[in-house]
């Protein structure tokens, strides 16, 4: 089986676009790939983050995994600090990196825009990338699930693997990436030309996967759209696309279908579609959370289990990286 691993960052609490972009697809991955799936708490950190909320957000995104339908059987679902490997294999892959590559990652760039003094940046936000290379080449990951906004980053991470190999010998296994088709990128309720982020300060702006009913019905009708008046799907109508794009990726759609469904109907009557298409996903998962979380003992179980497994995996790559480099085995 070829293997695959990823992670999402417990640096707010999950929104659709995670969903979309990341968790759901890896549901349906888990049958063809071995698969490896993080909560990345020491990617969280590259950003200031309130110490009781990080711990408790951390648990609560295991649960989404568990209950968006990733079975803890079938793949190795840990805590990212729970392997100290990755942090030792981000500085040896640290000190084969140039400060130029990293300089151009536009995650980078967009994070830092409103930032005019470099004294304000956190130097853990430019290395970001190289731990999240870390986190792959430990994993001899053949295949990186992501959204399209990470697609730079799973490129740098086969740059550096490439150049590694070639620097030393074979070591790491070149990553792919694989993007899901719809939801690739789901865009910001509020400003349809920028990617939804769940660190974005305006709540309309996202909705989370543990939204009530009410509250995604109200951030759906509050989407901005546009004064044509006409569900069509083009470049010219970022804001109905992106709902579009919802909707196909929800209940299997293709654009064309939603489109003919919404023929002479306005735009109230489509939101609505898509509002009530998001409560129907996400009212059994939010259920299923609530269950998980209330038996914090089996949690506790996978997440050790897991980082037990996945523990012994990426060691198994270290010890290579560090004998290939030239540091004095134990
Ligand atoms: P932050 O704003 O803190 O960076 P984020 O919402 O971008 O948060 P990440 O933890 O950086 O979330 O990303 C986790 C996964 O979710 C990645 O695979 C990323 O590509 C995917 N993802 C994030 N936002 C979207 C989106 N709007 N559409 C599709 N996929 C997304
Ligand atoms: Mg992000």
């Amino acid at each position: 089986k070829k293997r695959i691993f990823s992670g999402v960052k417990p640096s707010g609490d999950l929104t659709l676009g995670n969903y979309l972009g990341a968790i759901k697809n890896w549901a349906t991955l888990q049958e063809e790939y071995e698969c490896f799936y993080s909560i990345v708490d020491l990617h969280a950190i590259t950003v200031k983050q309130e110490p009781a909320e990080l711990r408790k957000r951390t648990l609560e995104i295991l649960a989404i995994y568990i209950a968006s339908g990733i079975d803890p059987e079938k793949c190795t679902l840990f805590i990212q600090s729970h392997v100290p490997a990755h942090s030792e294999a981000s500085w040896l892959l640290t000190c084969n990196t140039n400060m130029g590559e990293l300089s151009r990652m536009t995650q980078y760039k967009d994070k830092t825009a409103k930032v005019k003094d470099n004294e304000a940046i956190g130097s853990g936000l430019f290395n970001y990338p190289v731990l999240m290379t870390a986190d792959i080449l430990l994993y001899q990951a053949d295949a990186v699930p992501v959204g399209v906004d990470q697609k730079q980053h799973v490129e740098l991470a086969r740059d550096i693997a490439q150049r590694f190999n070639s620097t030393y010998s074979d070591t790491f296994v070149l990553p792919d990436v694989i993007v899901p088709k719809e939801a690739a990128k789901i865009m910001d309720l509020q400003d349809p030309s920028r990617k939804m982020s769940k660190s974005d300060d305006n709540p309309n702006s996202f909705i989370l996967i543990m939204d009530k009913p009410e509250v995604i019905r109200k951030k759906i009708s509050r989407a901005v759209t546009d004064s044509i008046g006409v569900v069509n799907y083009t470049d010219e109508q970022p804001g109905v696309r992106n709902l579009i794009n919802i909707l196909c990726a929800l209940k299997g759609y293709k654009p064309d279908e939603v489109v003919d469904m919404f023929r002479g109907k306005g735009y109230a009557e489509f939101k609505s579609a898509v509002a009530e298409a998001l409560v129907d996903e996400f009212t059994p998962v939010q259920a299923k959370v609530r269950e998980l979380l209330s038996e914090k003992s089996k949690l506790e179980e996978i997440y050790k289990k897991g980082a037990e497994r996945a523990s012994y995996e990426a060691q198994k790559t270290l010890r290579k990286m560090q004998k290939k480099i030239g540091l004095v085995p134990r």
